[in-house]
C-alpha cells in the first residue's frame, strides 16, 4: 500500500494540468501564435469581419530579409506592418499571419478579419506570409512546418474549410510571390491547386 504525502499529490495535480494542456494543444492541432500585443504590433485602425470557414489559403513571402530568431522576426514583422499601414495606408498589416524562419507565428489580421494580400480572395482566404525572399531558396523547415501546422489549426478550429484550396499568391495575382523555389515547394503541399 502506498502512502501519498500532500506534496506528491500537489505534484500529481500539476503534472495532470501540464499533460492536460499538452493534450489540449495536440487535439486542437494548434501551434503557438504570438498575438499582436505579444509581438508589439500596432492595433488595426479599421476592420472588416470575415465569414468563416474560408475556402482558400494563400501563401506569400515578404520579398525582404529573412530572420532566424524571434526578436529579429518581430523586427521584420513590425517593418512589414509599418509599410502596409504608413506606406500603403492600410488598416493593418495585410496578411492574416506571418511566419518567421525560427518557426514563430505572428498574428496579423488573424482568423476572422478580411485581409489585404490577394485581390478577389481577401474575403474568403487566410493569407500566410513566410518572412524572407524565396526566389532561390526555401524557407526553413521550422517555418514550413509552422505554416502547415497553422493551416491544420485553422481547419480544426473551423476557420478554414476541411476541403480548402491552397494557392500561391502568383496563382491569383500577377506576381512573383512567393518566390520560384518556395512556390515549387508549395505545389507539393496538401490541397494545392494552381
Ligand atoms: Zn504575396
Amino acid at each position: 500500500m502506498c502512502i501519498r504525502l500532500p506534496i506528491n499529490r500537489m505534484r500529481e495535480k500539476q503534472l495532470e494540468q501540464l499533460l492536460g494542456g499538452m493534450f489540449l494543444s495536440l487535439s486542437t492541432g494548434c501551434p503557438t501564435i504570438l498575438t499582436k500585443s505579444q509581438w508589439g504590433g500596432r492595433a488595426a485602425t479599421c476592420r472588416t469581419a470575415m465569414a468563416t470557414p474560408v475556402t482558400y489559403v494563400v501563401i506569400h513571402h515578404t520579398a525582404g530579409s529573412s530572420c532566424s530568431s524571434q526578436s529579429t522576426c518581430i523586427t521584420q514583422t513590425k517593418s512589414v506592418q509599418n509599410y502596409h499601414m504608413d506606406g500603403n495606408g492600410w488598416c493593418d498589416v495585410g496578411y492574416s499571419f506571418l511566419v518567421g524562419g525560427d518557426g514563430s507565428i505572428f498574428e496579423g489580421r488573424g482568423w476572422t478579419s478580411v485581409g489585404a494580400h490577394a485581390p478577389n480572395y481577401n474575403s474568403n482566404s487566410i493569407g500566410i506570409n513566410l518572412i524572407g525572399t524565396f526566389t532561390s531558396s526555401n524557407p526553413t523547415t521550422a517555418a514550413q512546418n509552422a505554416a502547415k501546422n497553422l493551416i491544420a489549426c485553422g481547419v480544426t478550429r473551423g476557420y478554414i474549410k476541411s476541403a480548402y484550396i491552397l494557392k500561391g499568391h502568383r496563382n491569383v495575382t500577377a506576381t512573383e510571390c512567393p518566390g520560384n523555389t518556395f512556390y515549387n515547394t508549395v505545389k507539393t503541399w496538401p490541397r494545392f491547386q494552381a
